[in-house]
Order: structure tokens, then sequence, then C-alpha cells
């Protein structure tokens, strides 16, 4: 695919693997694993290069500007598999704190025993990298829009801090989605999705992506194979059905969860409301350049009353975990990915236990908040 292309042309046509027998319009499921190998590179699912799993991957890559990438069987397959072909036994690395919870966990527990040291740093300053950056430091990691208070991190900030002292970066690029943010421009290095959540679209599948340049790719891949993370010929198929449709349903949650913030930041009902597209969120201004493509379907807001009575009223909009799909869903932050803390570690980290975290769907913004109005008290 061309470059110049527009990113809906994009989202249509990269990656397609065509149907040289039958001529049709769709990339056809190819379920095998097992192929001839005589003349030609063996195909094996794990290997990453059977034909759903390389549409699926090539057009994520093509949709954020990346040389290539790998199709994972989840979100978190790809990220610890893209950390891991970075770093070994005495290396340091340095994430934001504000992490998917998942991530947390994962990072917190898993690295640490194989010898890997982290580092935790208030992302709100991208000096607060510089700072923490010690001879052994081999990556940073970051993650924006965060979850669940959307709070922004300065990209090309952290991508040049990095660049300076020959570290790699790499970043959760799963609320913005390909859509709105494509950080291998503003010089990032790698770049992880859980497809599970916008990619896929539909909150029915379990999926993820690392893309990349075709340098760092041999690392990844070589570790990929040994870790065997690889998805599945069927999921790869419904994920790049989904994904020709990317542009137009994240401008849809976009446009409704922009309409749908201001809503509730003017009700007096609702004590604060997150959302990077507000003039008054503390870094809009930043947003406004590293996410062209929209602020994003994902925001946040925090009632006067109780959360989880609210929620519970709710008729339109389901109160479910997971986000990114083409429903609207919300979730309480303090009963879901943050209930392991104390309340005093969710206070210092700002998610209030009133905390509502709203992933809008691509429905009539104003049936939603009629739904959201009538709960409201
Ligand atoms: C869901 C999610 C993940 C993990 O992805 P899985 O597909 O659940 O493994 C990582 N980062 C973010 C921001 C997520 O929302």
């Amino acid at each position: 695919m061309k470059n110049s292309f527009s990113s809906r042309t994009i989202a249509v046509h990269a990656g397609s693997q065509g149907d040289p027998q039958f001529k049709g319009a769709a990339t056809p499921l190819y379920p095998a694993s097992a192929y001839d190998y005589e003349g030609r590179p063996t195909l094996y699912p794990r290997y990453y290069n059977t034909p759903n799993l390389v549409a699926a991957s090539e057009k994520v890559a093509a949709l954020e500007g990346a040389e290539t990438g790998l199709m994972f069987s989840s979100g978190m397959s790809a990220i610890l598999t893209g950390i891991l072909s970075v770093v070994k036994q005495g290396d340091h690395i340095i994430f934001q704190s504000d992490l998917y919870g998942g991530t947390y966990y994962s990072v917190s527990t898993e690295l640490p025993r194989l010898g890997i040291s982290i580092s935790m740093v208030d992302a709100s300053n991208p000096q607060n990298f510089a700072q923490a950056i010690r001879p052994e430091t081999k990556l940073i990691y970051i993650e924006t829009p965060s979850n669940p208070t959307l709070k922004i991190t300065d990209i090309k900030a952290v991508a040049d801090i990095a660049k300076a002292k020959g570290i790699v970066t790499m970043i959760d690029n799963t609320f913005a989605s390909p859509v709105n943010q494509n950080p291998i421009a503003l010089g990032i290095d790698m770049i992880a999705h859980s497809g599970t959540k916008y990619i896929g679209g539909h909150s029915d599948l379990c999926c993820g992506f690392l893309v990349t340049s075709k340098s760092l790719l041999q690392n990844v891949l070589s570790k990929a194979i040994n870790y065997g993370g690889s998805a599945d010929a069927n999921t790869a198929w419904l994920v790049e059905r989904s994904l020709k449709t990317i542009v137009i349903r994240v401008n849809q949650q976009n446009q409704n969860a922009q309409w749908l913030a201001e809503k509730l930041a003017s009700d007096n009902r609702v004590k604060a409301v997150y959302y990077p597209g507000l003039e008054n969120h503390p870094n809009h201004a930043i947003a406004k350049v590293q996410m062209p493509g929209g602020f994003g379907g994902m925001l946040s807001f925090e009632t006067k009353e109780n959360a989880h009575e609210f929620m519970g009223r709710l008729q339109v909009i389901k109160r479910a975990l997971s986000l990114g799909g083409v429903e609207s869903t919300m979730c309480s932050p303090m009963k879901t990915s943050h209930s392991k803390m104390t309340a005093e570690e969710r206070k210092a980290i700002g998610v209030a236990d009133n905390l509502v975290r709203f992933s809008v769907g691509i429905e009539e913004a104003k049936d939603l908040w009629d739904d959201i109005n009538q709960a409201l008290v």
C-alpha cells in the first residue's frame, strides 16, 4: 500500500492476501497448520507467517505507519514478548507509573524474578524519564492516554530523551487506537496493541499486535516463536474483517465521546470529567498535537452520588469490563482494574470510589445521554 493513501483506504485494502483461485473480494480463511516446505519458507502458525496472521498484522502495521508487525493471542502476550525481545538479565526498564492494571501486575511480578530491574515514574513531566536513566537502562515504556484517568504523556518528548541515549522505546497504543495516534511518526520504536479492544471492536475476540521496524522485528520474532503466543487463523480472519471498519467506527466513537464529555462536564450531578478532548484537560494542547485523528472513545467521570447505584440504573449502556466495542460500556475501576489496591493507593493516583470509566460506542449520542440522564440523581 502507498503511504499516501488515507487511513480509510488503508484499513480496507492493506494486508489483504487476495483470493487467487476464485477472485473473491475477501481474504479466504486458511486454517491449515501444515504446509508444504519444499522451495519456500515454511509456513506454520507459531512462526506467525500463515496467511490470515500476515493479513491482519500487515493491516495494523500499515495503519500505524510501521514497516512490519506480528499478531499475538492477546495484548499481554504482545507486550511481554516485545519487552523481553529488548532486555536481558541485568538490564533496567523505565515504565510510566500509570499503566493498564494487567501490564502493571505482569511486569512487576515477572521481570524482577528474571533479574530485570524496573522503575516506575510519573509521566506528567518527561524529564522524570531522563532522571531515571541508568547505564543499564535498555527500554522506556509508556501508555497514553492512560487508564482510567486519561492522562496524556508527551510521546515525542519521551522518544527524544530515549533516542539521545540509544534506549529503545515502546508504547501501549490501545486506548488511542491506530486511527487517532501513530507513535512511530513521533519517534517511538515499538507499538503494542490489545487487539481485544478497538481493533477487534465488537467485544467478541482476544488478540494482540506488536508493530515496529524490520530490524527490531528480527529479535521480536525469535522470542515470539520461543514463547508461542501466536493467534489462531479464525481470530486473525475476523480481525482483518473488523479492521476494514476501524476508521469509521473510531471516528464515530471520537465524536460521541467529545459530545458526551461536554454534556457530563456541564452537569452539576457530575463532580469531574476526564477526557483529553476537553479544553480544561491539563494536557489538552499536547493531545491535540499527538492525536491528530481524534481524542478517542474513552473517558471517565466522577459522580457525586454512589457510582455503583448509578450504573445499576443504566438501561442501554452495559456494565462491563473491557472496552473499545461498538456498544457503550461502563465500569468501576475501584471494583475491577484497581480492586487490588487499597483505598489510599487509589486516591493517590486519582481513582475515586465513584469514578466511572466509560467506553463510548457507536450508538446515537443522544440515546446514550438520555440513558445517563435518567440514571443520574
Ligand atoms: C486490555 C488491555 C491490555 C491487555 O490486553 P489483553 O488483550 O487483555 O491481553 C493492555 N493494555 C491496555 C491499555 C488494555 O486496555
